[in-house]
């Protein structure tokens, strides 16, 4: 019974312990600082105990953790995690992006694993705090941000199946760099329909880390194929080409022209169906789109046949992923197994165009048809607009 779980993890009861040699921060480059290679030099960590509830939080130089050979996570995965940024603007504050749903979706996940329930205000506190305490690690260029990742494991030392009687929830901070060095580079795709990453009744729609381990496989195939990521596409016997659903840590969208003469812009993404993630920036890349004049959005059931088919009809416009480490991601091709490729249209130029605009303009034309088209483009323009803070919105919180 979750409801009966203690949540009482307080921000009041923060205690902070700075860390007495900090480290030299690496520079600001974009080639050579590492998406989760560097770490701050601060952690937020506490525990949990059935029956006694949470321990007080603490924020300590980044550590070691200790852990007994049978604890829960080491054998069953009992882990789930979270992945949100900071951003600083020109104006120097700090801002969080949407972060109250990184806290509902983390307590879906911890619930999906009888790990303990939290109260998600007062956590969001202590993930502020431990951001202050690292504030001189977020640089204020546009692109870079410092990448938070909460995580949850089950510590308890047992070696039966058994619910979460023991858990470690912390927090670790790491800079990152802008995942397209030269602006937004379009990568290859691997269409996997042997290797399944959710499937009807599992546990897709969680972060959590068993998700993740069973991908490294078919995400090496896939480079081996030239490709930089997969999408996973779930052969569901309803066509033969089988159902999209996203790619390795990115919602995917679908950009189609509807047939017939004046066939309407439509902005497809499979929907919230159990088998996806519900992603942070799909739900916002979905609700941009809707403020712009020409474009439909329809989350719905998408198979690979309609794809293919829109693209042999020079239909298919445009392709991108989402997330919060990369953004916006557009795709070039899609590489099928027999090594066939569907092509993409990518239009560098408009792309670059909305990019270069000035900051603050991402939100201030209705329609298209007077600008160079790009969908990504002007997608990313209007997420950089709010992460950095050029424009006044209710999705940033600042620090
Ligand atoms: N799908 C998967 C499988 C992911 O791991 C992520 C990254 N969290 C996403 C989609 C994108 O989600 P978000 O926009 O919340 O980062």
């Amino acid at each position: 019974d979750l409801a009966s779980f203690p949540s009482n993890l307080r921000y009041e009861d923060l205690v902070i312990t700075r860390s007495k040699s900090l480290q030299v921060k690496p520079r600001l480059d974009a080639s050579t600082l590492k998406f989760g290679a560097v770490y701050t030099d601060h952690m937020l960590q506490a525990s949990w105990k059935d029956g006694l509830g949470w321990s007080a939080p603490s924020i300590d130089p980044l550590g070691s953790i200790s852990l007994h050979p049978c604890a829960q996570v080491l054998h069953y995965g009992v882990e789930c995690f979270e992945g949100m940024k900071v951003y600083k603007g020109k104006d120097g504050q700090l801002r969080l992006f949407r972060p109250e749903m990184n806290m509902d979706r983390l307590a879906r996940s911890a619930a999906r694993l009888t790990l303990p329930q939290f109260d998600k205000l007062e956590l969001l506190e202590c993930i502020k705090e431990l951001v202050r305490v690292e504030r001189d690690w977020v640089p204020d260029e546009e692109g870079f941000s410092v990448y938070i990742r909460p995580t949850m494991i089950g510590t308890h030392p047992f070696l039966g199946v058994s619910p979460t009687r023991e858990a470690m929830l912390y927090v670790i901070l790491s800079p990152v760099g802008p995942y397209f060095p030269s602006g937004l580079k379009p990568i290859k795709l691997y269409v996997e329909t042997e290797n399944v990453r959710a499937f009807p009744g599992g546990v897709g729609d969680n972060k959590i880390g068993g998700n993740y381990a069973t991908t490294i496989l078919p995400q090496l195939r896939a480079s081996h194929m030239g490709c930089s990521q997969v999408l996973y596409v779930l052969q569901d016997g309803m066509s033969e080409g089988g159902l999209v659903g996203e790619s390795g840590s990115m919602n995917m969208f679908f950009l189609i022209r509807q047939e017939g003469e004046d066939g309407e812009l439509e902005l497809v993404t499979p929907p919230l169906d159990g088998l996806i993630l519900p992603g942070v920036t799909r739900d916002t890349v979905i609700k941009l789109a809707q403020g712009f004049r020409d474009i439909k959005v329809s989350e719905r059931p998408l198979h690979f046949d309609e794809v293919e088919r829109a693209s042999e009809t020079g239909r298919l416009l445009e392709v991108f992923g989402t997330g919060t480490a990369c953004m916006i991601q557009p795709v070039m091709s899609l590489t099928k197994k027999d090594h066939t490729e569907i092509k993409i249209p990518f239009n560098a130029d408009a792309a670059k165009y909305w990019l270069a605009k000035p900051p603050g303009t991402g939100f201030t034309l209705n329609s298209f048809m007077e600008e160079p088209f790009s969908l990504c483009g002007r997608l990313s323009r209007s997420l950089l607009d709010v992460q950095y803070g050029h424009v006044d919105s209710e999705w940033s919180v600042v620090i």
